[in-house]
């Protein structure tokens, strides 16, 4: 059996964490009309809601806060936060936004005037939700052109982030002058966290240039992805962290990134141009109205201070193999206890297959929400639903449609849990699975018009 990877770091400031009664969480979770989003955190024992902003900072970074020089304009932070970013990404100009979707919100408009065609279009392997309505606020379309590898849980493949590229191909085709950008998100959040492989990032690139069509990348988890490509590629076996990013980036001519995820830090996000001048410079003027003054958009000098020093320890080796290695362990034990999971695992989560431990629950009663309900209900652990009751409604039909996914994600943030924490999310996973016939539906009690599923009242049918 492969060595456990322990934490590569030691703990210096610890903050407690509270076990509730099985009465106590029954009570919670009707307060919170069943459904985890409206769970007081306090209520929660080990919370895998998400992975965006909920990492934990070194001392490093908690002393560069310290470090904050509070200016206006000009920040010595800010200058440190581009010289970084022209280090580990070779990127000229930087724009700091308050997390990724400002990014988008101050990107996208200008990419849309500058697209030829009468009906923009953007292409990605797959849009981020916000990105999507961000691409749509701005009003063009969102097009996810996904290998058709990752839709099938149950089978390892190791790039189910790529693009499908010969229906790229025909799409590019198609649209002609309409595409104003192909999006390369990676890791691939919303296909699990799957990674890209260097030479799908090449050849979406080698295409979009052959057409004039700028490359944008999300790079969310670029630190991440960069580790699949090491760990999985022979071609790149020998090689630094750093030199696959300096690579990846290689192939985009700008990047949006939420910094909440790989950048190591609570808030913050950046919107970044290799050297199209232009480009960055009408994107600086939405920054102003929107996000704040070019040298801070939306962020404390702190911040930027805590995201400089963030987005290289990101980078480090024994980090990366720790962080996605536990992700990993938490999926293998799952797998050994018999319950159905997204393979490979990916580099932030673990994506439990609900539509194959609860068979008994169609789609319109949400059998993965049910799931993160009794796994709430079993040990105070609290998931999130991906399939039928994030998708929503037909805009068309109000008919609800299945997803194609019933998924439950177990989210695990950066330098924040141990490896006992997983055993214990292992152990009352399975032990939910022990009575998974006995887990009901569930039904509305309030269902609001969009994004219902953050502010959703259920109960069981
Ligand atoms: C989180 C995320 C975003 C949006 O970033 P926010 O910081 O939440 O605004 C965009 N794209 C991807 C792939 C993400 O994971």
């Amino acid at each position: 059996m492969a060595r456990r990877i322990p934490e590569p770091f030691r703990i210096k400031m610890v903050e407690t964490i509270r076990q509730t009664t099985a009465e106590d969480r029954r009570h919670a979770l009707q307060e919170a009309g069943w459904n985890p989003f409206l769970l007081k955190a306090e209520d929660v024992y080990i919370d895998l809601l998400t992975d965006s902003g909920t990492g934990a900072m070194s001392d490093r970074q908690w002393a560069g806060l310290m470090m904050g020089d509070e200016a206006y304009a000009g920040s010595r932070n800010f200058h440190h936060l581009a010289d970084t970013v022209r280090e580990v990404f070779g990127y000229a100009h930087t724009i700091p936004t308050h997390q990724g979707r400002g990014a988008e919100q101050i990107l996208f408009p200008e990419l849309v005037k500058r697209c030829r065609g009468q009906r923009p279009v953007f292409l990605s392997n797959y849009h981020f939700d916000t990105t999507k309505a961000h691409v749509e606020l701005a009003g063009a379309r969102a097009v996810n052109v996904l290998t058709p590898q990752a839709l099938d849980t149950g089978t390892a493949y190791d790039w189910k982030g790529d693009f499908d590229l010969p229906r790229l191909r025909e799409i590019v085709a198609e649209e002609g002058d309409n595409v104003a950008a192909v999006i390369i998100t990676i890791t691939c959040n919303s296909a699990g966290g799957q990674p890209v492989s260097m030479g799908n990032i090449r050849a979406v690139s080698e295409l979009a240039r052959a057409h004039g069509i700028p490359v944008v990348i999300d790079a969310a988890r670029f630190a991440e992805n960069a580790w699949f490509i090491r760990q999985r590629d022979p071609a790149y076996a020998g090689a630094s962290i750093a030199s696959i990013v300096r690579e990846m980036f290689d192939c985009g001519d700008m990047f949006t990134m939420s910094a909440k995820k790989d950048g190591l830090v609570n808030i913050g996000g950046l919107c970044c141009f290799k050297d199209d001048e232009a480009l960055f410079r009408a994107v600086q003027v939405n920054c102003v109205p929107m996000e704040g003054f070019v040298t801070y958009g939306g962020l404390a000098g702190r911040d930027m201070e805590a995201l400089a020093i963030g987005l290289k320890e990101g980078l480090d080796d024994a980090f990366l193999s720790y962080r996605i290695g536990q992700v990993a362990y938490l999926g293998e034990r799952l797998r050994e206890g018999g319950v159905p999971i997204q393979t490979p695992t990916g580099g932030h989560a673990v994506f439990v297959d609900a539509r194959l431990l609860l068979p008994h629950i169609p789609a319109e009663q949400f059998p993965a929400h049910a799931l993160a309900c009794e796994l709430y209900l079993e040990g105070g652990v609290r998931a999130v639903e991906i399939g039928s009751l994030l998708l929503g409604r037909n805009p068309q039909t109000g008919k609800q449609e299945p997803s194609p996914f019933e998924l439950m994600r177990l989210t695990i943030p950066r330098r924040v849990y141990t490896n006992d924490h997983m055993d214990y999310i292992a152990d009352c996973l399975i032990e939910v699975k022990k009575h998974a016939g006995a887990v009901r539906g569930l039904t509305f009690e309030y269902e609001p018009p969009i994004l219902r599923h953050f502010m959703a009242r259920l109960r069981p049918v």
